[in-house]
């Protein structure tokens, strides 16, 4: 195969966000939080109550669980059960803020058997919607946020450059690194850590991070085929 034919072969077998596709970014999800359970939670120690990996991983355990049922279903339905699993699963500030983004995510998606990565970038930031309309958290209040929506930015930008699609969930999911490493420096606004008031500067804060643990898994799925 030469190179062009073998980079043609790369881009179609990753042009579609199919119910596979779907499927795999919620099993590596499953996975990055799994392996990080520990630090998510000291960093949730610092500046919470030390739940938020505990919360992660239950409610993305039952999410993997619940994939067999659903396989070769739309993968906005993958998206919108795995929502409405970590609303009531992960629990805490967490379940009810992912759990919306990821079931209005799904509905964006509706029953399309396949969609692009342009719509499954419309879809994320109608889930970055959902959990600003839900926490009301904007940008440098030292929350999820910081680290979706330049997950999203960096996803808008790249997709509009034409970039191939490794490239662009590979962007994403530094962008999505950044600002979770941002955050340290950060006076919490929001959640728990905000009690803390100016005590809570100088830790990272856990939902950042494990939003840039999903866009890991993003980047992840979308390559291991
Ligand atoms: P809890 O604080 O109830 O124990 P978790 O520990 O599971 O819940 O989650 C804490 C994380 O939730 C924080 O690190 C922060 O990123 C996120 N968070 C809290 N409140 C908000 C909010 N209003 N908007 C966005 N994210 C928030
Ligand atoms: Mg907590």
């Amino acid at each position: 195969m030469d190179a062009s034919s073998s980079r043609e072969a790369h881009v179609s077998r990753h042009s579609g966000f199919d119910s596979r596709l779907a499927a795999r970014w919620i099993r590596a999800c499953a996975e990055e939080v799994s392996t990080h359970r520990d630090h998510l939670t000291q960093l949730d120690a610092a500046i919470g109550d030390a739940d938020h990996g505990v919360n992660m991983d239950r409610g993305f355990s039952a999410a993997l669980s619940g994939l067999d049922a659903i396989e070769g279903v739309p993968p906005g339905q993958v998206l919108q059960q795995t929502g409405a699993t970590l609303m009531f699963r992960v629990g805490g500030a967490a379940g009810p803020l992912y759990g919306s983004a990821f079931r209005r995510a799904g509905e964006h998606l509706g029953d399309d058997a396949s969609v692009g990565l342009e719509e499954l970038l419309a879809a994320l930031r109608e889930g970055l919607a959902a959990m600003q309309s839900l926490g009301a958290a904007v940008e440098g209040d030292k929350t999820i946020i910081d680290a979706w929506l330049p997950a999203i930015g960096s996803l808008e930008r790249e997709l509009r450059a034409g970039a191939d699609p490794d490239v662009v969930v590979r962007r994403a999911r530094e962008a999505a690194e950044a600002g979770a490493t941002a955050t340290t420096a950060m006076q919490a606004r929001k959640g728990r850590a905000s009690y803390l008031g100016p005590r809570s500067v100088g830790h990272q804060d856990p939902g950042a991070t494990s939003t840039a643990l999903l866009f890991r898994a993003l980047e992840r799925a979308v390559n291991d085929p």
